[in-house]
């Protein structure tokens, strides 16, 4: 990505979005009135610091005196200026004031005033002052209002935010005028890519469509998993077509005031306008896409938003080329107006990569990464069945920073293959303490897994089993790998997995004759396909194939709820018990049959912490009672040792 080129992008709409001024004008007022209270408070406290209080006494002696230089008779007191104040510049001067006596005739005291030639006044209508108080107000917060929204103008056009960006677009909204990515940079997603080569046609020459009078749909929307390289699928489309791309990511548009979400799609789509062709690719649509029924509660920011949205893609001409890529990981969730015919009908799936897939991910992103030659690509793909892209663009890089760590000049195998534990196991943790009996029991916890699973038929072989603890939580593990890549399971497949599940707390019930609280995570799972099998495979003896959840978000999770009645529901959780724990006996049984195996193993492991599947099987292979797991279809009795 040629990040230099990315440009942020400003919006010079301050006006011409009829809300700004109205939005920004409150604050602004509120501002104002701020300064007026402000320069009254100051205005007073000046005006009260220059005034002088003195008694009437002081004020009659200063008359006696001929000190005075001017009085003025105000409703209910007398101002005097001193004749030595009066010579002071009009700043300095201290003006006196005195109380006023009642009902007094200040006709002789003005006449003595007159004889001394003091100038003499009276202060007007007290009702005059207030009118022109306000007046004087009045005017000084128009003035503070009109410089404030001129300065917020200014602003707000040089740094594309008004108040706190109330009412305008954020620059959230990124222009790439070249993306950078072609198709060569994303693997796989065959299907995705033939579906894209029209739109990118149609982006290089609109006019051979519009010559036609053909249509292209305005809109894609891009469906699957997080992590696939959806975001990237849609920058490669700009990459190939060679146009622009604006990206913003659908909860950019919900915010907390109602009407700006709908603004910003106003603006993106003019924006995008002025530089078409070129795509607008919208990520997480479903945050403003969402469905506007109640059931998952209704949001008017939300819903406005969206309106504008449609109006927007209703609204643009295709035939100067904007096209609208979306992007999301619910499409359950998004509202029918939106996937409507003419917006955004088409849509296309990208799924999690197969084995080939990821093979070719993991060299596009090792093409600038220096690999040692022990490196096979092809056994990491297997090890990584269910990963999306973004997971093995991690693994790679991981892989890479190891190989710097341990001072190395290129990646080999085994980085490769530690950063893929460390991405499903976290790294190994140094300084956890076990006691011995704790060691025993986890390592004939994981021995019971692993021999389980290397005695039946239907399971997938073992790679390595460690009882090095993990900073994920994880004691120990037991890693099976699929031999290739599949897309089917049977029932007995499952059963030999749940089986498998269970096998470390068999082994715990067997030799120890304890259970132990490092199962739980093995239980869970377990109980999960076990769940799984009787409510959506079809797959137990009492229902039958009979369907009894519904998958809720498919590209997430995979979480699904109930449909069926309570009773129902009691009878499932009865099911699923009486499988678990058919399972765990089996599993109890297995191992009691080839004890002698298990401790070999067990005790093999303590030693060596890590064993690698060939370890096992070995061990497994030179057992005598290991026989074929047809046999123990028939229980014999055999001499399997006690203890
Ligand atoms: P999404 O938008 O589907 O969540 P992204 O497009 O953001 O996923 O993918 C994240 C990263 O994963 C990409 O930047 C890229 O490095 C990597 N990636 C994902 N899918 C692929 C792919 N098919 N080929 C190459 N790299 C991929
Ligand atoms: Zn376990």
């Amino acid at each position: 990505m040629n990040n230099d080129q990315d440009n942020r992008n400003q919006n010079d709409k301050s006006g011409k979005d009829g809300r700004g001024p109205l939005r920004t004008g409150l604050p602004l007022l509120v501002i104002a009135i701020v300064v007026v209270l402000l320069f009254n408070f100051v205005y007073n406290s000046i005006a009260s610091a220059q005034l002088k209080k003195k008694t009437y006494t002081e004020f009659l002696q200063m008359v006696d005196r001929g000190e005075l230089a001017e009085v003025q008779f105000e409703p209910d007191r007398v101002q005097f200026l001193t004749k030595e104040e009066a010579e002071k510049p009009g700043s300095e001067q201290t003006v006196f004031y005195t109380g006023l006596i009642s009902n007094t005739d200040n006709t002789q005291l003005v006449s003595t005033l007159k004889n001394q030639n003091v100038s003499v006044s009276q202060e007007p209508q007290e009702d005059n002052s207030i009118i022109g108080f306000i007046l004087s107000n009045l005017l000084i917060l128009g003035l503070t209002f009109f410089l404030l929204t001129l300065l917020m103008r200014k602003m707000s056009s040089s740094m594309g935010g008004g108040l706190g960006g109330i009412g305008q677009s954020k620059a959230k909204v990124y222009m790439e005028r070249r993306t950078g990515v072609t198709f060569a940079d994303v693997a796989g997603q065959d299907e995705a890519k033939e579906s894209l080569e029209e739109i990118i046609d149609f982006l290089h020459n609109p006019q051979k469509y519009a010559a036609i009078g053909a249509k292209l749909p305005k809109g894609a929307l891009l469906v699957g998993s997080p992590g696939t390289g959806k975001t990237l699928l849609a920058k490669a489309v700009a990459g190939e077509a060679n146009v622009p791309f604006f990206s913003i990511s659908g909860s950019d548009f919900v915010e907390m005031f109602v009407g700006v979400g709908a603004s910003r799609v106003r603006d993106l789509f003019q924006q995008a306008a002025k530089v078409a062709p070129c795509i607008i690719f919208i990520d997480e649509i479903d945050a403003v896409g969402r469905t506007r029924d109640s059931k998952f509660g209704g949001n008017d920011e939300r819903e406005q938003t969206l309106n504008q949205l449609l109006a927007e893609i209703d609204g643009f001409d295709s035939s100067k080329g904007v096209v609208c890529l979306a992007a999301t990981n619910r499409p359950e969730v998004l509202d029918k107006a939106l996937l409507r015919a003419g917006r955004f009908d088409r849509r296309i799936i990208v799924d999690r990569p197969n084995l080939q897939g990821r093979l070719d991910t993991l060299k596009v992103h090792t093409k600038k990464i220096r690999l040692a030659e022990d490196v096979d690509l092809r056994k990491i793909a297997q090890a990584t069945a269910g990963a999306v892209g973004a997971d093995l663009a991690n693994l790679v890089n991981e892989a890479a920073l190891r190989a710097v760590r341990k001072g190395r000049q290129a990646v080999n195998q085994e980085d490769l293959l530690v950063s893929f534990e460390t991405v499903i196991a976290g790294t190994e943790k140094k300084n956890t303490v076990l006691t011995d009996i704790e060691k025993r029991m986890i390592s004939y916890h994981e021995v019971g897994h692993a021999l389980v699973a290397a005695l039946e038929k239907h399971s997938m072989p073992v790679s390595k089993i460690t009882i090095v603890p993990h900073t994920s939580g994880a004691l120990g593990y037991t890693m099976q790998m699929p031999e290739e890549e599949k897309y089917l399971s049977t029932k007995d497949e499952l059963l030999t997995e749940l089986k498998t599940l269970v096998g470390g707390r068999a082994a715990e019930e067997v030799v120890f004759g304890v259970q132990t609280t490092g199962a739980s995570n093995d239980i869970q799972r377990a109980t999960d396909l076990a769940r799984k099998m009787v409510t959506q495979y079809g797959m137990s003896a009492h229902f039958g194939p009979m369907s009894l959840a519904t998958v809720q978000s498919e590209y997430l999770d995979g979480q699904s709820y109930m449909d069926c009645s309570q009773d129902t529901a009691a009878q499932v959780d009865r099911e699923v018990q009486a499988l678990l724990t058919k399972v765990l006996n089996e599993s109890k049984n297995l191992l009691q049959e080839h004890r002698g195996l298990l401790d070999e193993v067990a005790l093999y492991l303590l030693t060596k912490e890590t064993i690698t599947g060939d370890e096992l099987m070995r061990y497994v292979n030179a057992d005598k009672s290991a026989l074929p797991a047809s046999v123990l279809e028939e229980p014999e009795e055999t001499e399997a040792p006690q203890e």
